[in-house]
C-alpha cells in the first residue's frame, strides 16, 4: 500500500491501526472472519471502475466482456458449491439479498413469519425498525423456554393462525441446526413459501457439516463474509428442481416469469443499481477456496472449537442457551454471573477480546444492555487456533467476567491475549510496529 501511504497518509495510518487491532485482538464476533489475501487483491482491483448493470451477456453498458467472464465464473462456482440450479451473486450484502427476495415474493402488507429477533432472529426478518417490519405484516415464532430450541409445534400453530405468505428460517444467534423438511411441511400445510437465510452458517453448510436447506426451501439467501469467509457481500440461491417443485408460480398477479427471473429482477432493477464487480471477483475467489478439501477441514475445526469452548464455559458454571452448540457459536446467559451483556462486552473489550452483547430468549434487559453475550469461533479458527486454545479463551473470558472492573486482571488477560495472537499471525503482510 505504498501509493496510499504517500497519497493519503491519514487514511493509510488508520488502516494500519485497524490491521493491528485485528492482529492483536481475539476476534470472537460470530459474524466475522478473515478473508484471504488473494480475495482482497481481487476486491482492490481495477474492477471497481466498471459499470455493469444487468447480468452477464445482458448488460446495459459496453465493455463488459471481462466482467461477464468473472461474474459467470462466480456463478458457476457458487452453483457447484451448493448444488444449486440458479444463483445471483450481485447483492451488496445479506440485507440487500433479503430485500430482493421480499420484493420478488411479497406485496406491501403481506404477512411473513420469522424467528423473533430476541430469540436469535435477524432485523431483516420483520423487526419493526427494519423495512421488513415496516412494509410487511410481520409475525414471529420463538424458541422453547426450557430447551432453548425452536419449537416446531409453535411454528405450526403460528403458521395456521397467521397464514403467512412467506416463512423465514435463519438466525444470527441460534446455536442449533434446523429441520428444513419439517419447516417445508409446515409451509406447505399453510400455503406459504419457505425461505432460508443462511447468512451465518453458509460456510458450514457448503462443507456439508450442517443440514442442507436448498432441497427444501423455495429460496435461500446468504452473506458471503461470515463462515463462508469471502468479501463482504450477499447472494441468492435456488435449489435443484425448484422450478419444478414450485411449478412456475407467479406470486404477483399476471406475471408468468420464471421463479429465478423474479429474484434477478428483485436485485436489479428492483433494489440495486450497478453490481460491485470487484467484490464479485472476490466472491469468486472465496467460492474457489470453499470448493477445496481444506475448507471442510477448516469448518470441522470451527465446529470442534465452538464445542470445546462451550464445554469449558459449562464447566466454569456458565449457562449456555440450549445447553451447547451444533454450529460455530455459543450464546451465554450471564444472569447467574451478576454482569449484563453490556458490562461484559465493555470489560472484555478492554482486554482486547471482541465479543458482542446479545439478547437471550425471554431477556429481562433492554436490547442496549442485554443479559447475554454471543461468542463465535470462525475468525480465530482461520488464524489456526485449536480446541485447547479455545478452552484457554473461555478461561480468559471467565477471569474478566469474574472481575470486570479490576484493572490488573484486565491487564494480565490482555497480555495473555497478545501472546496468543503472536503465536497465530493474521496475514503475512502485516508488519508490526
Ligand atoms: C448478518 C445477517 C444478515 C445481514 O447481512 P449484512 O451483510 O450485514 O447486511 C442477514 N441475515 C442474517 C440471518 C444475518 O445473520
Amino acid at each position: 500500500m505504498k501509493t496510499l501511504k504517500n497519497h493519503d497518509p491519514d487514511i493509510y495510518n488508520l488502516i494500519q491501526k485497524e490491521t493491528e487491532r485485528q492482529n492483536y485482538g481475539l476476534e470472537l464476533i460470530a459474524s466475522e472472519n478473515f478473508t484471504s489475501r488473494a480475495g482482497m487483491e481481487a476486491c482492490g482491483s481495477t474492477l471497481t471502475n466498471k459499470y455493469a448493470e444487468g447480468l452477464p451477456g445482458k448488460r446495459y453498458y459496453g465493455g463488459c466482456e471481462f466482467v461477464d467472464q468473472i461474474e459467470d465464473l462466480a456463478r458457476e462456482r457458487a452453483k457447484k458449491l451448493y448444488n444449486a440450479d440458479w444463483v445471483n451473486v450481485q447483492p451488496h450484502s445479506g440485507a440487500s439479498a433479503n430485500a430482493a427476495v421480499y420484493l420478488a415474493l411479497l406485496k406491501p402488507g403481506d404477512t411473513l413469519l420469522g424467528l423473533d429477533l430476541s430469540h436469535g432472529g435477524h432485523l431483516t426478518h420483520g423487526s419493526p425498525v427494519n423495512f421488513s417490519g415496516i412494509q410487511y405484516n410481520a409475525k414471529f415464532y420463538g424458541v422453547d423456554k426450557e430447551t432453548g430450541r425452536i419449537d416446531l409445534d409453535s411454528v405450526r400453530d403460528a403458521a395456521k393462525k397467521h397464514k403467512p405468505k412467506l416463512i423465514s428460517i435463519g438466525a444470527s444467534a441460534y446455536t442449533r441446526d434446523f429441520d428444513y423438511k419439517a419447516f417445508r411441511q409446515i409451509a406447505d400445510e399453510a400455503g406459504a413459501l419457505l425461505w432460508m437465510d443462511m447468512a451465518h452458517t453458509a460456510g458450514i453448510i457448503a462443507a456439508k457439516l450442517l443440514n442442507d436447506p436448498l432441497p427444501h426451501c423455495h429460496v435461500v439467501t446468504t452473506t458471503t463474509h461470515k463462515t463462508l469467509r469471502g468479501p463482504r457481500g450477499g447472494m441468492i440461491l435456488v435449489g435443484k428442481d425448484a422450478e419444478n417443485t414450485l411449478g412456475v408460480v407467479a406470486p404477483k398477479s399476471g406475471r408468468t416469469k420464471k421463479w429465478s427471473e423474479l429474484f434477478d429482477s428483485g436485485v436489479f432493477p428492483g433494489t440495486q443499481g450497478g453490481p460491485l464487480e470487484h467484490i464479485i471477483a472476490g466472491k469468486a475467489v472465496a467460492y474457489k477456496e470453499a470448493l477445496e478439501p481444506d475448507f471442510v477441514v477448516y469448518q470441522q475445526q470451527v465446529l470442534n472449537n465452538a464445542k470445546a469452548m462451550g464445554e469449558r464455559f459449562s464447566e466454569l458454571g456458565y449457562n449456555l442457551i440450549s445447553g451447547g452448540t451444533d454450529n460455530h457459536l455459543i450464546l451465554i446467559d450471564l444472569r447467574n454471573k451478576g454482569v449484563t451483556g453490556k458490562q461484559a462486552e465493555e470489560a472484555l473489550g478492554q482486554a482486547e477480546i471482541t465479543v458482542n452483547k446479545n439478547m437471550v430468549p425471554f431477556d429481562t434487559e433492554s436490547p442496549f444492555v442485554t443479559s447475554g453475550i454471543r461468542i463465535g469461533a470462525p475468525a480465530m479458527t482461520t488464524r489456526g487456533l485449536k480446541e485447547s486454545d479455545f478452552r484457554t479463551i473461555a478461561e480468559l473470558i471467565d477471569r474478566v467476567i469474574q472481575n470486570p472492573t479490576n484493572e490488573s486482571t484486565i491487564k494480565q488477560v490482555k497480555q495473555d491475549v497478545h501472546a496468543i495472537c503472536e503465536r497465530f499471525p493474521l496475514y503475512d503482510f502485516v508488519t508490526t510496529a
